[in-house]
């Protein structure tokens, strides 16, 4: 019999702390069904103390979702774990994780607290905490670059509080396999009571070692890996959920343990995380990058017809390569496209908005023959954009681009409910289209990040685009997608713009 290994996906918050990539409460839910449906043994929603949206977020996440834990991450203080605790209370089975720093340089810099009343703070902090839930999660921040000594005592005193879950996170990244195993090792035999809780370890990625430092800690007997799809996180990201997961099953000789996940749920997932925030995946990546499965050169596909696993250990149909699936085509009806969004997880709020997203539709198929679910999201997106956070918005465009002549954009705007016009020339016809859109809106904004992905495979496929505009310190990525990239560009830049206008600062924890 193996033991369970916990997975604990924090896309929904370590996640969306990657530069940019915020989403929406709609976003934040649908990803949260798919996780559930995944399997994922607790999905931590967000920081429900950070907003009021991310309160909300948390708290529709705990109503929706009946299947998985649901988790809120905490700092170690009264008002933190209240609005956790609150977020929480309609679900199934709901988490608050709490943490506070114990390495030298937090304590002294950061908390500017004695080692004494940081352990105080903590076990305050669980019985918080205990009076919404039992099942609480404790972490001690920046617990790679710790000393042992006081992480034992700390820990000792969260167990008695009644913490059930230890986290030793590696929050910046430093440690290597070997001696992060051994910490786990070591805390495991030298923490009192160490047996009634479960280990979780939390790595990231900044030395490429956080799935290597994950699976390490596992065979030193941590059962609960705190990871991300596509290994989406603050800098270099997390340990990548799909890795973990399938480097557990792929060698089952080697790993005492066997997690629930439905791996046919990780290449939709991966695909869905990667549209709605705007990260693409490399094609390298391990498991969910498009060549992943793809044995091109000769040598090997020969060794593939002839027998899969000479150079196969995993079938691509087990990750969920294969379910895009051709959806709906120029004649589907309203009935279909309303019963693949609903099975996409995608909230249809009236009938009105159901015949607009419909026509909308209906005008991509007239350009593209093949609807794929990639294409049903990206159209979404534009619908779930109100007028209260839609500031510009594209009306109608012109480009121009010829051999020898300067490219030249001009577009109409509906900028603040009034209709401007704007042109501009530039190197090409996207630095004109984006130069056109700066003579109005006068942003003073820095362009960080520009980048156009084909959604789809064929040539009629849309481009989706990408926008990082950075203003005062704050980072917002904006995303269009179109069938013509200067117009999935163009839109791209001015929803960038609208999420700089619209949305306020959020605080970041880091763990
Ligand atoms: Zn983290």
């Amino acid at each position: 019999m193996k033991d369970p290994l916990i997975i604990f996906d924090t896309t929904l918050r370590d996640g969306e702390q990657s530069p940019g990539a915020s989403m929406t409460r709609e976003e934040k839910l649908r990803i949260a069904r798919l996780l559930e449906r995944m399997r994922v043994d607790v999905i931590e929603a967000g920081f429900a103390a950070a907003s009021n949206g991310d309160f909300e977020s948390v708290r529709s996440i705990a109503e929706a979702v009946r299947e998985s834990t649901v988790c809120s991450l905490a700092r170690a203080n009264e008002n933190d774990i209240r609005r956790s605790g609150e977020a929480i209370s309609p679900a199934a089975r709901g988490r608050i994780h709490t943490f506070i720093a114990t390495s030298p340089i937090h304590m002294e810099k950061k908390l500017r607290m004695t080692p004494d009343q940081v352990v105080e703070q903590a076990v305050k902090a669980i019985g918080w905490a205990r009076q919404y839930t039992d099942d609480v999660e404790f972490s001690a921040e920046d617990a790679g670059r710790s000393d042992i000594d006081f992480l034992v005592r700390i820990f000792e005193a969260v167990i008695q509080a009644g913490a059930r879950t230890i986290n030793v996170p590696d929050t910046v990244g430093y440690n290597v396999p070997e001696q992060y195993a051994g910490t786990i090792r070591t805390l495991i035999e030298r923490v009192p009571n160490a047996d009634k809780v479960i280990w979780s370890v939390h790595c990231h990625n900044d030395l490429g070692l956080a799935v290597a430092n994950s699976l390490a800690a596992v065979c030193a007997g941590a059962r609960q890996v705190e990871c991300t799809i596509n290994g989406l996180g603050e800098r270099a990201g997390n340990a990548s959920l799909e890795e973990i997961v399938m480097a557990v099953r792929t060698r089952a000789d080697v790993f005492p343990v066997e997690t629930r996940i439905d791996a046919t749920q990780i290449v939709p997932a991966s695909k869905l995380v990667s549209q709605i925030t705007g990260y693409p995946v490399q094609p390298n990546k391990a498991i969910v990058g498009a060549n992943a499965f793809a044995h091109e050169s000769g040598i090997h596909q020969d060794g593939v017809l002839k027998h899969r696993e000479t150079y196969e250990i995993m079938r691509a149909e087990d990750v969920g390569w294969g379910a895009n699936k051709l959806v709906l085509g120029k004649h589907s009806g309203r009935n279909a496209f309303r019963a693949r969004l609903q099975d996409l997880d995608i909230e249809i709020a009236s009938e009105e908005h159901l015949n607009h997203a419909f026509s909308r539709f209906k005008e991509l198929a007239d350009k593209k023959h093949e609807i794929f679910d990639e294409d049903l999201h990206a159209l979404m997106r534009d619908e779930t954009i109100t007028p209260e956070t839609e500031h510009y918005r594209l009306v109608s465009s012109r480009f121009h681009s010829e051999t020898g002549e300067t490219p030249r954009a001009e577009l109409t705007l509906v900028v603040g409910g009034a209709e401007r016009h704007a042109q501009a020339e530039g190197s090409g016809p996207v630095d004109a289209a984006f130069k056109a859109i700066e003579t109005v809106a006068n942003s003073g904004g820095q362009l960080l990040l520009y980048s156009v992905n084909a959604i789809t495979t064929g040539t009629d496929a849309q481009g989706e685009v990408t926008v990082r505009l950075t203003k005062n310190g704050r980072v917002m990525d904006g995303q269009g997608a179109d069938t013509d990239i200067i117009v999935a560009s163009a839109k791209a830049y001015l929803n960038a713009l609208n999420k700089l206008q619209s949305s306020a600062p959020r605080l970041n924890p880091q763990i």
